[in-house]
């Protein structure tokens, strides 16, 4: 969204919480942290990188690609680290938002985007007696590098996508490693490998295929939406599962323990080759069930069983469907989004980008803008040139707010909901997608080839403002895939 607004020439300011940038990719630097989609489709269009040293990005290459981009387009003078947003306030009058920092500070625009994501806000369950724990507690996305594992015995708690990367890493420096799994996962392998000398040669100085390497991974991405939203080959993904849950598992009591209970796709599906092989590790136990109390050395799940454990690490995730918390944002009227969000059963916003009642407000990776299936940085890009397009439109029309129709809004929800329906995450798991209501208020159900369909004009009649209602929808221009 810099780089956009930066190009077009608006002026802006970037309010960051951390001390730099990288989001995710910045707080999530536990043991083995990579992206599970390749990066030539886990980059920018307009910045395609020939220099990853593998197919799938670890964290730090992904946070250098990202400390890169902001200083090569000129954004990293425009953020101002450190600053927390607490609250912010929409005056209808001005047509304005004042956001209020931690500090106290208070910063006035026209116009707020918010891209705080939906895995910014860790998940740190409360679990009886973990005050009392004497031994080390933390969380997969503050990873504390200075405590050293090796020796020590340490439960672990979930078996997500975090969890089953970094365990296959501290595993054989653990002594004892107790994992609480409330939930098998499905874990298919990660067709990963380190670029050869001739692969980096031929991306460097060769973008077409650079390009055409892009493309073909896209259009495979695009392709696994199928069976999670139209159980278009399902049996073939099982198939493949299955197989390869065999060939990696032999003892029968742990498979019956790795063995998921849902279908397939209801939860992300994972991609590892150093997962089951961990598990298999005679230093590894799976406790099969969610985790209970803690004493003053030792760990209880539900069950009952009880670890004696030096150390306790989170990989419980993120909250997921409390969007922009903690912040306060009141819209017109008064209203809070989340007091809006609490009545209608979860977060909601118009293309995911916009919310009735909250003018001049946009929010990138907002509600159902997550995928199960390819890169969400395609969706960044859509919305960030769907958002420039509003601005644009705003200053053409001399509209001091623009809000987004009642109906408009309406429509696009209930159609959503409809084909979230239909989808394999509403099958009957719990998963971060879907709140305890069951309203899935996280993914998108179609292709992003649909979503970039979308939001490539910005259609005024979907918005009301105070200027004279007129104007031709506007191409939103300048990204690709
Ligand atoms: P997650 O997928 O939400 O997994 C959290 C795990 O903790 C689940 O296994 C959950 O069990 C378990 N859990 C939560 N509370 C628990 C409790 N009280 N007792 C026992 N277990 C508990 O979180 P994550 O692994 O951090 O991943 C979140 C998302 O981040 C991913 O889906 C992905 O989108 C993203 N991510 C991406 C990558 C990547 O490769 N690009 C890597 C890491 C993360 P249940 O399943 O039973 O709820």
């Amino acid at each position: 969204m810099g780089i956009k607004l930066r190009r077009a020439g608006i002026p802006f300011t970037i309010l960051e919480k951390g001390d730099r940038v990288g989001g995710v990719w910045r707080d999530n630097t536990y043991p083995g942290a990579a992206c599970d989609i390749p990066s030539h489709l886990y980059s920018f269009s307009f910045e395609p990188s020939h220099d990853w040293s593998r197919k799938y990005g670890t964290q730090p290459e992904i946070q250098s690609y990202l400390d890169h981009c902001a200083q090569k387009y000129g954004v990293t003078q425009h953020i101002r680290f450190g600053q927390e947003v607490k609250d912010a306030e929409f005056d209808a009058t001005e047509g304005r938002w004042t956001v209020v920092l931690a500090g106290g500070e208070k910063v006035v625009s026209p116009f707020l985007v918010a891209a705080t994501g939906q895995l910014s806000l860790p998940a740190d369950p409360t679990f009886g007696g973990l005050d009392s724990f004497s031994g080390k507690v933390f969380h997969s996305a503050r990873w504390d590098h200075d405590y050293d594992l090796r020796g020590k015995r340490v439960a672990v708690i979930g078996t997500g996508a975090s969890a089953i990367q970094f365990v296959p890493q501290i595993a054989p420096r653990a002594t004892r490693l107790h994992i609480f799994q409330r939930s098998a996962p499905y874990v298919l392998p990660k067709p990963d490998r380190p670029y050869s000398r001739l692969e980096k040669y031929l991306y460097r100085h060769f973008p077409a295929i650079l390009a055409a390497s892009r493309t073909r991974q896209y259009v495979y991405h695009e392709a696994r939406v199928l069976p999670l939203t139209k159980g278009v080959g399902v049996k073939a993904v099982e198939k493949a599962w299955e197989r390869y849950f065999h060939s990696q598992i032999t003892d029968e009591h742990l498979r019956a323990t790795l063995r998921p209970d849902y279908p397939i796709g209801c939860k992300r599906v994972l991609i590892s080759n150093d997962w089951y092989p961990a598990l298999n590790r005679s230093n590894v136990e799976v406790i099969p069930a969610g985790f209970g109390e803690v004493k003053t050395d030792s760990v209880m799940a539900v069950d009952r069983s009880e670890r004696s454990v030096d150390a306790i690490i989170f990989g419980t995730g993120f909250s997921t469907t409390e969007f922009l918390a903690p912040m306060t944002i009141t819209g017109v009227d008064g209203q809070e989004l989340h007091d809006v969000w609490r009545q209608r059963g979860g977060a909601e916003a118009f293309k995911g980008v916009a919310m009735l009642g909250f003018p001049n407000m946009f929010v990138l990776y907002g509600p159902n803008t997550n995928l199960g299936h390819n890169s969400i940085v395609y969706m960044l890009e859509s919305q960030a040139d769907y958002v420039l397009e509003a601005l644009r439109h705003a200053a053409s029309h001399g509209a001091k707010w623009l809000d987004v129709r009642q109906e408009a809004h309406r429509e696009f929800n209930d159609e959503l909901q409809d084909r979230l329906k239909k989808t394999v995450w509403q099958a009957g798991c719990d998963s971060w997608y879907v709140t305890e209501a069951g309203k899935n208020t996280n993914n998108w159900p179609s292709f992003t080839f649909d979503y970039r369909r979308q939001t490539r004009f910005f259609d005024p009649v979907h918005y009301v403002t105070d200027a004279p209602s007129a104007a031709e929808p506007v191409l939103v221009g300048g990204t690709q895939s």
